[in-house]
């Protein structure tokens, strides 16, 4: 879970209306390279780019090359521009007003709506829309405006141009969380569920491997009210709703149990 909404309550409580602080800024998400794990590829930036902070990425040989999502998020746009501009692009939505944009594709591996977790294929390396050669053209905005591209949270070079190597959904198929429980050790379960057996306890603060998440028993803690489990081994179960994972609901890229 993300949201903790503990907090915010016992501050509208104590402080009254007049005194609720304003709601922090988003983090931007953690922005990974958008190609599959291991792979390097030159990006270069260059001042009469349009936009001015957009990446273009070549590897040798790289027509048909599969172009990843950079985070998770939902995908809302898949567009065909024809022999103008981006050509074939996707674009996704990651909230808080932060969009990435894939163009120039040569075809599409994703639909609108759909959501889309690290190292999810969205497309191929193509050379449609007013591109003179196969590449992938790379966006990161902010809303609407675009920014200077990071990955893992660090600058890319502006301007010049760089090899990134991608550790994108190199660990794809396990999640990770950190247990907050304000002080309680956290119950361990043999199931998704309240009503199955404590197996031991996890203590707060505790960061935890989630191999699998499932829905089960609903339960209210730290993070709000959710019925969603994760397996942290065999026959190890903890309520998500104490458990900070960086999102709402399931985690992408880890699978259901
Ligand atoms: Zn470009």
């Amino acid at each position: 879970m993300r949201k903790r909404w503990f907090s915010l309550v016992a501050a509208g409580l104590l402080l009254g209306s007049t005194l609720v602080p304003a709601a922090p800024a988003l983090a931007a998400p953690t922005f990974k390279v958008p190609f599959p794990c291991g792979q390097a590829w030159s990006g270069q930036t260059r001042s009469d780019h349009s936009p001015a902070n957009a990446i273009d990425f070549n590897r040798t040989d790289d027509s048909g090359d599969p172009v990843v999502a950079s985070a998770p998020g939902t995908v809302d746009r898949v567009t065909d521009l024809g022999g103008t501009s981006y050509g074939k692009y996707v674009r996704i939505d990651h909230g808080g007003g932060y969009t990435t944009y894939y163009a120039h594709l040569s075809g599409f591996n994703v639909s609108v709506g759909q959501t889309v977790g690290y190292g999810k294929v969205l497309g191929w390396v193509g050379s449609t829309g007013g591109s003179t050669g196969p590449h992938l053209h790379y966006e990161q905005r902010l809303n609407g405006n675009d920014i200077q591209v990071r990955f893992n949270g660090s600058l890319a070079l502006y301007w010049g141009t760089k090899t990134y190597t991608s550790d994108n959904a190199c660990s794809s198929g396990a999640g990770s969380g950190t247990v907050d429980t304000s002080g309680t050790p956290l119950t361990v379960r043999s199931g998704p569920g309240t009503g199955y057996s404590a197996v031991g306890t996890v203590a707060d603060g505790t960061r935890v491997t989630i191999q699998c998440q499932t829905s089960g028993t609903t339960v209210t803690g730290t993070y709000g009210t959710s019925s969603i489990w994760d397996r942290i081994g065999s026959g190890r179960f903890i309520s998500d709703a104490y458990v900070y994972t960086g999102y709402d609901g399931y985690i992408p890229n880890v699978p259901r149990c």
